[in-house]
């Protein structure tokens, strides 16, 4: 296997506290907040010990949980931390993640003076009967609010978090999300379909039949409108959930460049309980709960839980998976660097089926999905990776 990777790493920051849980979350976060003098002290050992590691940075994301129920002054405190032990670019593109009801004009006016330069706002619906659903702990008023306060900011680069595939949701209901999310001129959407997660409340009522859980049909009609619809009012798709605005100038849409490093194999380091990391080819994860997190750190070790090594096969599926949830698709010359196989040949077959299909298309340089095809990604990319590579060197 080849070393073809992004140059430019990326810093993932936890940020485990939320206002209240909400009952289809699975991530990791908790509601007693008398912790997190305790939490930003071993976050500060852990960013010190991880630090000085031989990697240039470009994006710094803190994300959660609700990063914005912490002060401004704990979030500056963190950016500067990291800026302090690792080597991180001038041009860093930093994102906090913030949800309405937890922002203020003062508050976002600090998160700017911070070095924050991306919002990304946990908006999930301009709807309060959905938000009311999502069991959100905001309105549509104060979503509309956080925006406004955004912008006198000076934040110019905003992306919006939206949910669809709601129980009895329906197209028309789905649009008018769609619809007031482009009349606040954001820059970039993310359109996540609502998952049931095993031990959620959400997957209980579900299983108890309280509530009545959409169609898959139903659900694939709303992302079909959402490409439909966002393409025509000129928003590109650049992965399967996320669509950057195109600009007036000709300069690059708002693709966020954090993001795509999950998906282009670039070096990521997570740090807080939970987070993630993959430095090729090992992949690590942090302890999920705060407890065994501070404990660790406390005993002067980093806080993670477990590691892998990931073997070439391994690599070969991710890059399938990971490559064909983007609208680029897996970059073919990329491929046979890093693995030493055409791509094309290796799975021509499977290849001339699908685009039989009219689910995948190719170009000279690139392999992707079609728009229907994206429908259909984990199946796809099951059918692909399913197949014995030992043998197509
Ligand atoms: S605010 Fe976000 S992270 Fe917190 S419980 Fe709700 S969905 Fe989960």
């Amino acid at each position: 296997m080849n070393e073809k990777f992004d140059i430019f790493g990326g810093i993932y920051v936890h940020i485990p506290y939320c206002v209240r849980k909400c009952p289809y979350c699975d991530f990791y976060s908790g509601v007693d907040h008398s912790s997190v003098p305790m939490f930003l002290e071993s976050l500060e050992r852990e960013i010190e010990m991880v630090g000085g590691i031989d990697q240039t940075f470009d994006t710094l994301y803190i994300g959660g949980g609700t990063p914005s129920v912490l002060e401004p002054e704990a979030i500056a405190r963190i950016i500067e931390a990291t800026h302090r032990h690792f080597n991180i670019r001038t041009d860093v593109e930093t994102t906090l993640e913030v949800n309405p009801g937890t922002t203020s004009r003062e508050s976002l006016i600090k998160y700017r003076r911070a070095g924050v330069n991306r919002l990304n706002i946990g908006v999930q619906s301009f709807q309060d009967k959905n938000l009311k659903f999502l069991g959100r702990i905001h309105s549509v008023d104060e979503s509309i609010s956080s925006i406004e306060w955004a912008r006198q900011a000076g934040f110019d680069n905003i992306g919006l978090d939206l949910i669809y595939g709601l129980p009895g949701q329906d197209q028309k209901n789905w649009l008018t999300d769609l619809r007031r999310a482009l009349e606040t001129e954001t820059e970039h959407l993310s359109c996540y379909m609502l998952t049931c997660e095993s031990g959620t409340p959400l997957s209980r009522n579900v299983k108890s039949g309280r509530i009545q859980w959409p169609e898959d049909g139903t659900v694939r009609a709303l992302f079909d409108i959402t490409i439909d619809f966002l393409a025509t009012h000129g928003f590109l798709q650049y992965e399967i959930s996320n669509f950057a605005r195109q600009t007036d100038s000709g300069s690059e849409a708002r693709y966020s460049r954090h993001n795509q490093k999950y998906w282009s194999f670039a070096p990521y380091t997570g740090l807080g309980p939970s987070a993630h990391s993959f430095i090729p080819f090992e992949r690590y994860w942090n302890h999920r709960s705060l407890e065994n997190y501070v404990r660790q750190i406390n005993a002067g070790q980093l806080p993670i839980s477990e590691k892998e090594t990931l073997t070439r096969e391994q690599m070969i599926m991710e890059a399938i998976y990971l490559g064909l949830r983007t609208t680029r698709g897996i970059d073919l010359d990329e491929f046979e660097k890093m693995f030493d196989i055409s791509f094309l040949k290796a799975f021509e077959a499977k290849i001339a089926e699908l685009k039989k299909e009219g689910l995948i298309k190719l170009s000279n340089s690139h392999c992707a999905l079609t728009p229907q095809g994206m429908a259909y990604l984990d199946s796809i990319a099951a059918m692909l990776t399913s197949q014995d590579m030992t043998d197509d060197r």
